[in-house]
């Protein structure tokens, strides 16, 4: 518990710094704490240290947190990879969406978002790196994706995200972040609104920051090495 609480002001003291070493205000990059794996005891720990913004990769743990914690007013982002038949409890448990890679999966989630909550928030996944193997839209096809759900009432276009290949050199991760940004300025021509840039892990948070990421998520760095022994 007390880790926790130790890491997370670890987490926050280096966020600060990468912004300040930006130029940037450290109040405009939102930590998340990707929380997959994680007991709900946990999450309540981190919430007693003042963190508000959760991040679920898997969607029926997921679930079963948000009900433990529902006396809390935290903030859900589901960041994980989404099946086209898994999308209704997400349109109607989580507040932010950063996985979104096609068309159908936003299409899907407008259409189940309940009518009286506030439009669903996503960020449009991209492959920045270009790896065969891993979700995202192709950068060329984000304008036509940003367009078509652009469109749609119950969902706000707010951003993109990105997992990039793990690289431990400061300077190519830099560039891929610089990519991100850059797609993102193009797309704000006609999407003015779009204002999230989700990138930045453990182990590429002050790279992202330096690119301008607004939203870094953290999970390591915050809850501890993960252990998917059981599940
Ligand atoms: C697990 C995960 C993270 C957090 O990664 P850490 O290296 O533990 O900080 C961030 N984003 C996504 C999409 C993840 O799946």
């Amino acid at each position: 518990m007390s880790n926790i609480a130790a890491n997370l002001e670890s987490v926050r003291q280096q966020l600060r710094s990468a912004a300040e070493q930006a130029g940037r205000d450290p109040q405009a990059v939102t930590l998340l704490a990707v929380s997959k794996t994680r007991p709900a005891d946990d999450l309540r720990a981190a919430w007693a240290q003042g963190q508000r913004d959760f991040g679920e990769n898997y969607l029926q743990e997921s679930l079963e947190k948000i009900k433990a914690l529902a006396d809390l007013p935290l903030c859900w982002h589901f960041i994980g990879p989404i099946q086209s038949n898994k999308t209704r409890p997400i349109a109607e448990n989580f507040h932010w969406v950063h996985s979104v890679d096609r068309e159908k999966i936003g299409r899907r989630l407008a259409e189940q978002r309940p009518p009286e909550l506030v439009p669903l928030n996503i960020c449009l996944q991209v492959n920045i790196s270009g790896e065969a193997s891993k979700s995202g839209c192709l950068p060329e096809d984000l304008p036509a994706l940003a367009a078509a759900l652009d469109a749609l009432p119950a969902i706000s276009v707010r951003g993109l995200m990105a997992i990039p290949a793990a690289s431990q050199d400061e300077t190519e991760q830099r560039a891929v972040f610089a990519r991100m940004q850059s797609l993102l300025n193009e797309l704000q021509v006609q999407h003015p609104q779009m204002d999230t840039l989700s990138m930045g892990m453990s182990g590429d948070m002050a790279a992202a920051i330096a690119e301008g990421s607004t939203m870094v998520r953290i999970g390591t760095a915050i809850f501890g090495a993960r252990d998917y022994g059981n599940n």
